[in-house]
């Protein structure tokens, strides 16, 4: 005993072992000899005696170092790693501590270990603080640099738990329904999901490149032409974007492909999916059927493709009631091919004031409309700044598709339907969360179907495919591929979780025909689409049978279920805004020779 009194050196755990971890101590351990390994720290000294956390993955227990160890505890600073051999006790009385798991126990320490010592951390390692500054980018950009200190911190730790039992639960269930996770490669060539490639120079053929798959897209197609039938994939998927506020350059996907399926097949495939993995994670339980919502009246009701339906606050067409108003903006809006619409805000007569009102009128022109028209429903009638330019009976018009009631606000939009659908779908949301609506944690899925197959392309009259151009047409549709594409619709279904974007997916062409009109649709010529695509093409005339799949962002699931805002809560080392990686310095300056090797001059 006397060698292990003197004060801590740096050493090995000369041959102690393990015995517990330090979270999992209970009342029923007292009395059993211990040794805990695992990180220091909050110390408190009481009088001689000191009392150290002693921290690992399995949580924390308090340790008690007597008179004759109070030197060493002394030295041992916050974040090194120690072992500690001692009894487990029970709390004296009084100094129980409730809101811990092992704040009824403690462990009486008779020999401590320095098994490393710590610099003194640049970051919190506990909880983050609250207030000013607590989430601020500064703390961000050094907790980032950090990282592995940053993930020490108990709900960071908590979110790789939970994120690892998401997808061993995904594994899980989709093994049981006779599915084969195969791996495709990273070196592929490009795989259009309508972002830009990260390419890698190919040192063998100078001039060429690989590009990272942006998804599995192809190569899950080509598996179900193997004969594979049921595929899938937790796979990473890279998309050179101009990072938004949420966005990741590479990401998890659970990629799944199945053959001879129809849309709902791969529907209640995800939904099963779904409730099983938040069941199985968080031993939440998950209503299924989820319902489904028309892409044109998603846009029309919720102004989004991915509606927050956790509350209504639905969006009113007001073109008709409007008509003929001496008030042009609206009363005009019809014969300018524009469309008038609108929300009621219950209570947002008193709740808004002018200054608000004017922040999001400033807001909605960042949509492209040219003003918002309120209208305040009060006691003494109509508050409004056109208040006395619009007709009673255009004002009960209004009110009664409203549904207005006497303190409400109504918040109206004139313009292009696409651009009254987005000006509306924010204040929507703007709303929801002035009146608390958002926060809730009811799961509101929702599928979202019925998609055009193309969108407005680069260039006037091009197209470009809404999903990826591997979606099929509905069958009825086929025919305008030629005449009228943009009516076309999609065989496409989207997920969507209170307003986030879980995946989506489709049913591919798997006839060569159907897809090349598809490709000629989108202005591609036979050259073009062969050069790129032409393998796909090719594996199509051999049998391939009828195909469709799905794929769920892993990163949104995760921070869904861990309830966190940003999905870098989720990732162990996540990039930042500007695709850094702050801990390695990625993106690097590489060595001349190494240019020189890849055929690549760099200005
Ligand atoms: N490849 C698509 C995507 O990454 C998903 C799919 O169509 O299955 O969004």
């Amino acid at each position: 005993m006397a060698e292990e009194m003197r004060a801590v050196e740096p050493g090995e755990p000369a041959g102690w072992r393990r015995t517990d971890g330090a979270g999992l101590l209970r009342p029923g351990d007292a009395g059993r000899e211990v040794v805990l390994m695992g990180w220091v720290g909050r110390r408190r000294d009481h009088g001689g005696v000191a009392f150290v956390d002693l921290r690992d993955r399995s949580g924390s227990v308090q340790v008690v170092f007597g008179e004759a160890l109070a030197a060493e505890a002394e030295e041992l600073k916050p974040e090194s790693v120690v072992a500690i051999r001692g009894t487990v006790a029970l709390r004296p009385e009084g100094t129980v501590n409730r809101d811990i798991p092992t704040g009824e126990v403690e462990v009486r320490a008779a020999a401590v270990r320095l098994l490393n010592p710590a610099r003194t951390p640049p970051v919190y390692t506990s909880e983050l603080p609250a207030g000013p500054g607590a989430g601020s980018t500064a703390g961000e950009t050094v907790r980032l640099r950090y990282r592995y200190l940053d993930l020490r911190r108990p709900s960071l730790q908590r979110n790789l738990a939970l994120r690892h039992r998401l997808v061993k639960a995904v594994r899980d269930h989709l093994d049981e329904q006779g599915f084969w996770e195969i791996e495709t490669p990273c070196l592929t060539r490009s795989t259009p999901e309508g972002a830009r490639d990260y390419l890698v120079p190919a040192r063998n053929a100078p001039g060429r490149f690989y590009a990272l798959p942006q998804s599995p897209q192809l190569f899950k197609q080509l598996l179900m032409v193997a004969g594979v039938e049921r595929y899938f994939q937790v796979a990473r998927c890279f998309r050179d974007e101009d990072l938004r506020a949420d966005r990741q350059p590479e990401f998890t996907q659970i990629d799944i492909e199945m053959s001879f399926v129809e849309p709902e097949d791969v529907m209640r495939l995800t939904e099963e999916l779904m409730a099983g993995v938040w069941k199985e994670a968080v031993g939440v339980e998950v209503a299924t059927p989820f319902p489904v919502l028309d892409y044109d009246r998603a846009l029309l009701v919720y102004g989004s493709d991915k509606p927050d339906l956790r509350f209504g606050l639905e969006i009113a067409d007001l073109t008709e009631a409007a008509a003929g108003s001496a008030f042009r903006v609206l009363g005009e809006a019809g014969a300018r091919g524009e469309v008038v619409r609108g929300l009621t805000v219950p209570g947002g007569a008193a709740l808004y004031s002018r200054k608000d009102l004017d922040r999001l009128t400033q807001e909605v022109r960042v949509f492209g409309a040219q003003s918002l028209v309120w209208m305040a429903f009060e006691d003494s009638g109509l508050r409004s700044p056109a208040a006395k330019v619009l007709e009673e009976t255009t004002v009960s018009a209004l009110r009664e598709v409203l549904g207005a009631r006497v303190g409400d606000l109504a918040l109206l939009v004139a313009a292009a339907p696409e651009t009254a659908a987005a000006a509306l779908g924010h204040l929507r949301l703007q709303v929801g969360g002035r009146l608390g609506l958002r926060g809730g944690k009811d799961l509101r899925f929702v599928w979202v179907t019925n998609y055009p197959l193309f969108e407005a392309g680069e260039g006037p009259g091009r197209l470009a495919a809404k999903h990826h151009p591997f979606t099929a047409p509905v069958a009825a549709d086929i025919d305008l591929l030629e005449t009228d594409p943009a009516r076309v619709r999609a065989r496409a279904y989207d997920l969507v979780l209170n307003g986030w974007e879980l995946g989506g997916g489709s049913i591919r062409n798997h006839r060569r025909d159907v897809q090349e009109r598809v490709f000629r649709a989108m202005g591609l010529g036979p050259r073009e689409y062969t050069e790129k695509f032409g393998f796909l093409l090719e594996a199509l005339e051999y049998g391939a049978p009828p195909h469709g799949g799905i794929a769920l962002g892993v990163d949104r699931i995760a921070a869904l279920m861990a309830g966190e805002e940003s999905i870098r809560d989720v990732i162990a080392f996540p990039k930042t805004a500007s695709a850094t990686c702050l801990l390695t310095g990625a993106p690097a300056v590489v060595e001349p020779e190494q240019l020189e090797e890849l055929g690549l001059i760099v200005p």
